[in-house]
């Protein structure tokens, strides 16, 4: 699908290191939208990253922890026959796919487990839709001897038996959520009742660029060494930026953390890719710049899925982490400022791309990773060959095989 263009406004500078202000926003987007008894977790928590952002022993054990127990830094990978098959820009992975747990969340788990750790904070909350976040969380408290309790919905936990049993082998307790439609909102909505309850010995780990302030800045400063390590691994490699960069979104994370510290390179395109579920049409996407208008939702003031009374819409995708109503504030705001722009893949779409780029490099992409690769597909065609393009590769697919099989009717 084409990139929409965004309402337009002057594309003046961007001070990123000035975002979000003292309150939590970015632009009109962002800010705390919580009851009143987590507004003193959430001060703490915000003054405590404060600190642990400018302490250079809190990097470097986060570094540490990184290298040894996640596997950084991650290859940025030339896909050699990608490119020829597409016969345009030279291809690029960054490979988060090969990180412990198998995706890029567990950047964010092991530095809010590290300030839970600053805290005092024993236990450990986390909500989970596919059960990434949850599989990235238990890991992190195990190794650091947290409690951790995941809460899920019911109907996710059935589609995600194998994440779930995986929760519970490192030792974390997945509660079942049964309100609602039972899926990854009504999950958010417990883990802050449980937050709500236990905040003096609770942390509430947040697994994207969402919520209240200060989550979307920590969760994006924590996902900010995708972004760091691609530049410096492509100047060494190509002695030049990238021409184009192209992640999936889902709440955000991945995506802003790989952007971020080429926001003020000005001659490279950004590019965001949501669900385009089965087509753009009512409660069948999830495309929340496709219809998606001002709201708030779980904390966060931003582009949501709703209907005309204000009611969350339903959505749908093919892929469960980009399942969500809502993105993360800073890409509506950097949407506005043209500096982000945004593109969409159905679920058709991903299901071809899946296969071909399995077939192609030998390498399972995650069904929300294939997301950026139909969009980059598309785009290296279009692009000439001495120019390049790099594509986040989030997650690996292993957790979605059962799921591809079933869509193409192969029983295992
Ligand atoms: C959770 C997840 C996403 C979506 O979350 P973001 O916060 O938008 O990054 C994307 N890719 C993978 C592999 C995931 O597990």
């Amino acid at each position: 699908m084409t990139a929409t263009p965004s309402p337009a406004v002057a594309a003046e500078s961007i001070d990123r290191f000035s975002l979000p202000d003292a309150g939590g926003h970015f632009g009109r987007y962002g800010g705390v939208f919580v009851p009143e008894t987590l507004m003193t977790a959430l001060q703490e928590l915000g003054a405590v990253y404060e600190k642990a952002r400018l302490d250079p022993v809190f990097q470097a054990e986060l570094k540490n922890h990184l290298k040894e127990f996640a596997g950084r830094p991650t290859e940025l990978y030339f896909a050699e026959r990608l490119t020829r098959h597409c016969g345009g820009a030279k291809i690029y992975l960054k490979r988060e796919d090969l990180l412990h747990t198998g995706a890029h969340k567990i950047n964010n788990a092991l530095g809010q487990a590290l300030l839970a750790l600053r805290m005092g904070k024993k236990r450990i909350i986390a909500e989970t839709g596919a059960g990434q976040h949850g599989v990235a969380t238990a890991a992190v408290c195990a190794k650091f001897g947290l409690e951790c309790v995941v809460y899920m919905g019911a109907v996710d936990m059935e589609r995600q038996a194998l994440n779930v049993f995986r929760m519970r082998l490192m030792g974390a307790e997945v509660r079942a959520v049964t309100s609602g439609q039972k899926t990854l909102k009504d999950a958010v909505n417990e883990a802050m009742r449980d937050w709500v309850t236990n905040v003096r010995s609770t942390h509430y780990i947040l697994g994207s660029a969402l919520g209240s302030h200060p989550y979307p800045m920590m969760v994006r400063d924590f996902h900010r060494v995708i972004g760091q390590e691609t530049k410096t691994q492509l100047l060494a490699r190509e002695g030049r930026l990238p021409d184009e960069m192209i992640a999936c979104v889902g709440g955000g994370s991945n995506a802003i953390g790989f952007f971020f510290d080429f926001l003020e390179d000005k001659s490279v395109r950004l590019v965001g890719v949501e669900a385009g579920g089965r087509g753009i049409k009512r409660g069948e996407h999830a495309a929340r710049f496709e219809g998606g208008k001002l709201g708030v939702l779980q904390g966060a003031k931003t582009y949501i899925l709703q209907d005309p009374d204000g009611q969350i819409e339903l959505t749908h995708s093919v892929s469960a982490g980009l399942d969500y109503a809502a993105i993360g504030p800073e890409h509506a705001y950097y949407r506005d400022r043209q500096r982000i722009d945004f593109a969409y893949a159905c679920d058709d779409e991903v299901m071809e791309t899946f296969q071909l780029v399995s077939r192609l490099e030998g390498i399972i992409p995650a069904l929300e990773s294939t997301h950026a690769l139909v969009h980059g597909l598309k785009r290296a065609k279009a692009m000439r060959s001495d120019e390049i393009l790099v594509i986040n590769l989030s997650g690996r697919g292993d957790k979605d095989v059962n799921q591809v099989a079933k869509i193409l009717g192969v029983s295992l």
